[in-house]
């Protein structure tokens, strides 16, 4: 019997143990991020077509040909989400939780995202996103926070052939420099260029490089390197996130071409591609986008965020998998708040990396500001963070091998000494200890 009614071109439904895979994917990725201290949000799957509009940039894909939008009965010009993340931008200018703040907040959501493709194999009309946002924190190693935070899933799920391409674009001051080397690049063989890229050229020469016409040139030869067009904050961000990945023993490929298919990007841009996955071969986009709030009416704080869809994601996660990844062993509950580190110098923050990625890997949430600040400042801060404790290594403490670990619940300091001869590796077990002492008596309080 042939059905009156057919799902929409592009859609598709989950039924049974393929919506429960689904289900169960969020739930232990919604896990996994709460341990890096992410919070849930919830925002409406449409929007006033101008807040996608002015956020991702008219002269993207998304906006220009993909975007559903329509004209509700009041004539109000709507659109439904592409993405996630100008939503969650929305609702927290509105909601005024940025205002004044240099307080670190981290969010998480999952669900539905429409765009206007041409269907395929891996490519809806209607697909699944989960995405995590985090504002307020501009280090470099809140970059490579965020790219380990899915990498460990990924390794805990069993799957470990995708491949972390990385690149910076710069921040707006030294965008300029980069987009000039790149029309200086293609402008001598504009007949050669698809339609959208002659336009594009004038328009956004970042989004030339996006192109997926496979005889357009823009797809020939070498492009001018961002890297070495960045001015000296980028290029040394860039080089402290690259070196922070390194430490979290991810491996990445530096990719000269990847900027992303959304204008608000800056600095650090990241992808996850996986060949298993064929045309489609990207599952997660990433990257820094310190500009968007204040464009959008809030305040200037910086902000990162990736999305992984979960269509791609579920394709590549082996059928037999029964149970996704837990970053605590059961009952182990979750922190209930971080670790802050404070650095008397950036000789005492260079000593003790190998430290916090040791408490990172054995799921503690730990932060540091990332730039010289004054102790007491850093103190301010760690409450700021909502930290449960806070280490902190002054500068003679440095050639001392000990470092104060105060318990911000109760005030009480201690010193625990890094002995002669310890490994890393032993010395944060110690401090993961007392770390979690202190959040399992909060658990019981
Ligand atoms: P983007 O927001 O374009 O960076 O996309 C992030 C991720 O969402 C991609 O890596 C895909 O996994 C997924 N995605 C984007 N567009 C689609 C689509 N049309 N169908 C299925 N998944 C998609």
């Amino acid at each position: 019997m042939k059905a009156k009614y057919n799902a929409v071109r592009g859609t598709r439904d989950l039924i049974g143990k393929d919506a429960r895979r689904l289900l169960a994917v969020e739930r232990s990725l919604g896990d996994w991020c709460s341990s890096f201290g992410y919070e849930p949000i919830l925002t409406p799957v449409f929007e006033e077509e101008a807040l996608f509009t002015r956020s991702i940039g008219d002269a993207t894909d998304v906006v220009r040909k993909e975007i559903y939008q329509f004209t509700d009965k009041k004539g109000r010009k709507l659109a439904l989400r592409p993405e996630g993340t100008a939503g969650v931008c929305r609702a927290l200018v509105q909601s005024m939780k940025l205002a004044g703040a240099m307080t670190r907040q981290r969010y998480f959501y999952s669900g539905p995202m429409f765009r206007y493709d041409r269907p395929q194999a891996g490519r809806y009309r209607q697909f699944s996103q989960f995405g995590v946002e985090c504002f307020c924190e501009s280090g470099p190693y809140v970059d490579a926070e965020q790219v380990y935070m899915i990498d460990s899933w990924l390794r805990q799920a069993g799957l470990a052939d995708h491949e972390v391409r990385v690149n910076s674009i710069g921040c707006p001051a030294c965008r300029g420099g980069f987009t000039a080397a790149l029309q200086e690049r293609w402008r001598g063989h504009a007949d050669e260029l698809c339609g959208d890229c002659r336009e594009r050229i004038e328009k956004n020469p970042l989004r030339v490089l996006d192109c997926k016409v496979p005889d357009c040139y823009s797809q020939r030869g070498e492009v001018p390197a961002a890297e070495k067009l960045l001015c000296a904050c980028c290029a040394g961000h860039f080089q402290r996130f690259k070196g922070f990945l390194e430490a979290l023993e991810i491996k990445y490929r530096q990719d000269d071409r990847l900027v992303r298919g959304l204008d608000y990007y800056t600095q650090t841009t990241f992808e996850f591609v996986s060949t298993a996955l064929g045309a489609q071969s990207a599952f997660l986009g990433g990257g820094r986008y310190d500009g968007l709030i204040s464009q959008l009416g809030g305040p200037s704080v910086p902000a990162i965020g990736w999305a992984v869809g979960l269509d791609r994601l579920l394709a590549l996660v082996p059928p037999e998998l029964a149970n996704f990844p837990r970053r605590y062993a059961q009952g182990a509950g979750f922190p209930a708040g971080c670790c802050y580190m404070a650095f008397g110098s950036g000789e005492a923050e260079a000593k003790y990396i190998p430290v916090i990625i040791q408490l990172l890997k054995s799921g503690i949430d730990v932060h540091w500001p990332g730039k010289p600040e004054k102790i007491g400042k850093q103190l301010k801060d760690a409450n700021n963070f909502n930290a449960v404790c806070v280490i902190i290594v002054h500068e003679n403490e440095v050639q001392g091998n000990a470092v104060q670990f105060k318990n911000f619940k109760t005030g009480d300091m201690v010193q625990v000494a890094w002995e002669a001869g310890q490994s890393p590796e032993t010395f944060a077990a110690r401090l993961a200890e007392k770390i979690r002492a202190i959040t399992h008596a909060e658990c019981r309080s």
